[in-house]
């Protein structure tokens, strides 16, 4: 009874999704479930089934000409953290929400990035007019019809009315990151945004509602 006890007691705890894993707040080198994963030279983190999903997708792409690789995974809160800070330097604008409401066309305040849960890719290129290329329609078009079958789903898509705007290179892996987006509904409140440039608009402008929640379920 004890031992079987026991088990049941480590199985909750791995499945348990923690406030610190939600907001990028942990070191993906000494996380049980997150693998290091080389990509076109350079070496991400990941979730272990994310990136072993990743790379069965890139081997099916390849026989296809097509060549899938990654240019941001895991990102921790301080990570994000100097890009969000460095972006709104970049927008010097008199009024601090008109700068913050720029950077958020495409970045997320730290905290609210998915890209700390270990679950989430940015493909080949962050840039926008890459996709509008002949190779990036090539590329958009192989993962629209195959990213789903190794789990991948396109969450800013431009069916939104509100949030980032479309992100053709952000893919995420939904059985895991669903149940990450269930739990920041749970465990997350506004207090838990703070210390970054503009973290006291953060409730004003209902991030959580409009940009964490507000995703596609393609
Ligand atoms: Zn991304």
């Amino acid at each position: 009874m004890k031992y079987i006890a026991l088990f049941f007691t480590i199985s909750l705890l791995h499945c348990e999704i923690t406030k610190d894993e939600l907001l990028g707040k942990i070191t993906p080198y000494n996380h049980p479930e997150f693998t290091k994963i080389e990509s076109n030279g350079k070496s991400f983190w990941l979730r272990e089934e994310v990136a072993l999903k990743f790379k069965e997708m890139a081997k099916e792409a390849k026989k296809e000409g097509i060549n899938l690789y990654i240019v941001s995974a895991f990102r921790s809160f301080e990570e994000q953290k100097l890009i969000w800070q460095n972006k709104t330097k970049r927008y010097p604008y008199d009024s601090k929400t008109k700068t913050v409401k720029k950077v958020l066309e495409y970045s997320a305040m730290p905290g609210t990035s998915r890209h700390h849960w270990g679950t989430d890719i940015d493909i080949v290129s962050v840039n926008p007019a890459f996709f509008d290329s002949k190779q990036g329609r090539k590329l958009f078009n192989w993962l629209t019809n195959n990213a789903p079958k190794y789990g991948f789903f396109m969450p800013y898509s431009r069916y939104r009315t509100n949030g980032y705007r479309e992100e053709k290179w952000h893919w995420s892996y939904k059985p895991i990151a669903e149940k990450f987006l269930s739990e920041y509904t749970n465990l997350i409140t506004y207090k838990d945004l703070a210390g970054f440039y503009g973290s006291e608009l953060a409730e004003n402008l209902k991030i959580i509602e409009n940009y964490v929640l507000n995703i596609s379920e393609n």
